[in-house]
């Protein structure tokens, strides 16, 4: 299979195939085009996708191989002219459902991989958690840099400094990693999450887990949170009242797939922290998780920086784009049989799960139903 990598929107610093995955790929057996400077903000140079057997192009001829590789949606795609074509990145296909149609009605073949089922055979090709494990790390880096405190306890002869709280809200793959690093930089954390089963993990992380009870059942949806009931949202806020009030730093992950996150963090709840705490707001893509979170902006509200900002693996490229050129990989290869020859199966539930528009339809049933 001929496959093109594009050069992501000028806001996107990673690129979806770095030289080492080039490689890997030409000895599966397919030729590999690279969109001239795309890999720069990644720190792969033109000169290193030639040197590992890629072919430089322009944008116009990537759009002529068989399938192609990007991250975030597109610009400027010649819809029109990509008939049959692949296309696989991360689409984001239930917020942007009004453009799947249009790419379905041209015919395109798209793989959207936040879509793929998260099961175990499937980790591997995991963007998400790859992506979020990289921004949970770097929320707590980006937090102590900001904060204008220590974060780990300290005895000196000049007098003691207490350790940083930190208040985790959603300890998914981004909130896990975000203790860990917390733990590892000295702060005392806590944890907030509807969902029972990681009550387990976060202890073992060294945190504190605060349970409220009667979460809705999240077992029928993947693992993923659902929307709680009016009762249980009344109590979840009083307990993080509780927490925030004490903690210096927050670091918000909750999402709920499909639907605006849930605002966790009120503003009597801002109120009552003091200036100088940092809040980092990961699901500020889809609304964020406080009353004042701005998407791609840091704001100051009394003395409490907010910083909104969902796509915090960019600012690791370098290694976001070989964690994502990897995903990509393995997910190749489900979609090629012998010879590196496109050979869809229908009946891999990987392939179905992650495929949105086929046959000029949309094929994905939730995207369909919304
Ligand atoms: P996510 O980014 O969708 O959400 C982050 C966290 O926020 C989740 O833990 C969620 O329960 C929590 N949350 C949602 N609403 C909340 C609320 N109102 N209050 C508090 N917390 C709330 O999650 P994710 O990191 O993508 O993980 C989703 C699921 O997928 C998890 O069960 C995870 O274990 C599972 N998973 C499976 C695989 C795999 O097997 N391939 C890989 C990674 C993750």
């Amino acid at each position: 299979m001929t496959i093109g990598v594009l050069k992501e929107p000028a806001s996107e610093a990673r690129v979806s195939i770095l030289p080492e995955a080039v490689v890997a790929l030409l000895k599966a057996g397919h030729q590999v085009w690279i969109e001239k400077d795309a890999g720069r903000l990644a720190f792969a140079s033109d000169e290193q996708y030639e040197k590992a057997g890629a072919i430089l192009l322009n944008r116009e001829k990537i759009w002529e191989a068989e399938c192609i590789l990007g991250i975030q949606l597109p610009e400027n795609l010649p819809v029109q002219n990509l008939n049959n074509k692949i296309l696989i990145g991360v689409y984001q296909p239930l917020y942007n459902k009004l453009l799947m149609q249009e790419w379905a009605s041209a015919g395109l073949t798209s793989f959207s991989l936040d879509m793929l089922p998260r099961t175990t055979r499937a980790q591997s090709m995991d963007v998400l958690s790859s992506q979020a494990n990289i921004a949970g790390y770097k929320a707590v880096l980006l937090a102590s840099a900001t904060y204008p405190r220590y974060f780990p306890l300290f005895m000196t002869a000049a007098g003691s400094i207490t350790p940083a709280k930190v208040l985790i809200l959603g300890a998914g793959v981004a909130g896990l990693q975000a203790i860990a690093t917390a733990k590892r930089l000295g702060a005392v954390v806590e944890v907030f999450d509807t969902r029972p089963a990681v009550k387990e993990e976060v202890k073992s992380l060294g945190a504190k887990f605060i349970e409220v009870e009667g979460a809705a059942d999240a077992s029928q949806a993947g693992g993923y949170a659902v929307e709680q009931s009016d009762d249980f949202k009344a109590r979840q806020q009083q307990k993080i009242a509780e927490s925030i009030a004490k903690a210096d730093i927050v670091i918000t992950t909750a999402q709920i797939p499909g639907k605006a996150a849930p605002v966790l963090v009120q503003t009597e709840m801002l109120d009552a922290m003091r200036a100088g705490s940092v809040i980092i707001d990961l699901a500020a893509a889809t609304g964020g998780n406080t009353s004042m979170t701005q998407n791609n902006a840091t704001i100051n509200y009394k003395g409490i920086t907010i910083i909104g900002n969902s796509n915090l693996a960019a600012t690791l490229p370098s290694d976001a784009s070989k964690l994502y050129g990897k995903n990509v990989q393995q997910f190749l290869g489900l979609l090629t049989g012998e010879g590196a020859v496109l050979k869809l199966n229908w009946e891999d539930d990987l392939v179905k799960g992650a495929c949105i528009t086929h046959g000029g339809e949309i094929l994905h049933e939730r995207v369909k139903s919304i």
